[in-house]
């Protein structure tokens, strides 16, 4: 816990900060936010850089195509659909008494190819970029030249050289350790204590290193941090703070463009795009939400969402203390069953980088995601891990709080569903039936 004069002074400036203490789900809208052009003239990240990221995908998408047959239909792109959920709209509308005008729509991530979870967007592109520069380096490759060359045996041997280690709870891990694995690269990931034990298997089998420790996330990170350094072979997968994994993210945000202009959805003055991710450390969400704000502009109003245990962006962003506090700071314990939520010091990166875009942050206890989990099962029949239900209750919160024109029915409520397919059917049968009870 913080010193009590500390603590007393800011929850004299944040009265809400009472009801983050107590685990109740609370709704902040940002005061800092700021129109997106004066928002971007403040910022260290740059659109060049974004297009730099969606270029070099494109680069790779041969070589993807190639080794995961999965992307083949999808051309080595890695990407998800955009599904209407009209059924689990009414199920919401009848569960919070409340009507939701607009359309719901949900983001699949749940759905991408190859590792199954938003860290298949930000993780596996930064191993891709890595790969490149070594062999640009090397003289294996040009950038004008097909890279479905990046399977052949004098790339693997090149990266065999190299190494790759991550920190993570789990689905950094995957992403990180089944690109890196397939490419040929040595690779090392370090996961906490509330990592599943599928993941850790999946990884192993894949010939992976993986490395448990007893400690939460934060650990994990900073031991692979401190081992990886010693390692001038090894690169190191920062969540905390890589720029990398933020614009492999971003690349979300034209491609959501595309799919809602292709399947009709407006986005402008008068249709408002209300989107909802969930957040662990911030890289993933944040990512997004840069892409969707340079895509959309001030028609679109991001929001993250968090377990009540383990409000760390919330914290950071209200408090405008960033990475300098934790959930431990305010009593909270960081004990969540949403395992890629589980975080308990946001980005400092990310945090500074939304403080003019993003328009707030909710909780969700993990009671709610849970009975949302079940009732997108028995409503859509689309099965989802945990945390990724987080968005879920974003659209109840916008129109109760009247939050801009979140209620007209020319609004578009996006729930981001970061998470899923990878997890094993006995496991997905658990969750179904803990939200049932
Ligand atoms: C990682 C993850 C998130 C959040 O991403 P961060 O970059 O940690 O904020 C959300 N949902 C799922 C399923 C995840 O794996």
């Amino acid at each position: 816990m913080m010193e009590q004069h500390r603590l007393a002074e800011l929850k004299e400036k944040h009265p809400l900060l009472e009801k983050v203490m107590h685990r109740e789900e609370v709704y902040w809208l940002n005061p800092l936010i700021e129109s997106a052009n004066e928002g971007f003239s403040k910022l260290t990240v740059s659109e060049a850089e974004v297009k730099e990221a969606s270029e070099r995908l494109q680069r790779f998408a041969p070589y993807l195509e190639r080794v995961f047959p999965e992307t083949k239909q999808s051309k080595g792109i890695i990407e998800s659909p955009v599904t209407a959920i009209p059924s689990m709209k009414k199920k919401l509308e009848q569960r919070y008494s409340i009507a939701i005008p607009g359309e719901l729509l949900l983001k699949e991530d749940n759905a991408l190819p190859i590792s199954g979870s938003i860290k298949a967007r930000g993780g596996i592109y930064e191993v891709l970029k890595h790969a490149e520069k070594l062999a640009l380096e090397h003289g294996l490759i040009t950038e004008g030249e097909n890279y479905s060359k990046f399977a052949d045996d004098a790339f693997r041997e090149l990266f065999s050289k190299h190494k790759i280690a991550v920190g993570s709870t789990g689905n950094l891990g995957l992403s990180i350790g089944i690109m890196s694995a397939q490419l040929g690269f040595e690779v090392t990931v370090h996961m906490s204590a509330d990592a599943k034990q599928w993941k850790k298997d999946m990884l192993r089998e894949k010939g992976v290193i993986v490395v448990e420790y007893e400690d939460d996330y934060s650990k994990a990170v900073e031991e692979g941090r401190r081992q990886a350094e010693a390692d001038p072979l090894c690169h190191f997968v920062d969540d905390e703070n890589s720029l990398d994994l933020f614009f492999g993210y971003a690349v979300a945000g034209e491609r959501l463009a595309a799919q809602l202009a292709e399947q009709g959805t407006i986005v402008d003055a008068d249709h408002p795009l209300f989107v909802y991710l969930p957040c662990g450390v911030g890289g993933g969400p944040g990512g997004v939400a840069y892409g969707l704000k340079l895509a959309f502009g001030d028609h679109v109003h991001c929001f993250f969402a968090e377990p009540t245990h383990s409000p760390c962006m919330l914290l950071g962003m209200m408090t405008g203390l960033h990475d300098a506090v934790s959930v431990h700071d305010f009593g909270l314990d960081n004990e969540t069953a949403a395992d890629g939520l589980a975080v308990g010091t946001a980005s400092g990166f990310v945090g500074k980088t939304m403080e003019p875009l993003l328009s707030g942050c909710y909780t969700i206890s993990d009671e709610t995601m849970f009975k949302l989990l079940t009732q997108l099962t028995d409503s859509e029949g689309i099965r989802l891990e945990p945390s990724a239900l987080a968005g879920m209750t974003g659209p109840i919160h916008s129109i109760q709080a009247s939050m801009k024109n979140a209620a007209s029915k020319n609004a578009t409520h996006l729930v981001w569903a970061t998470g899923g397919s990878m997890v094993p059917e006995d496991e997905m049968n658990l969750y179904y039936e803990q939200g049932r009870k």
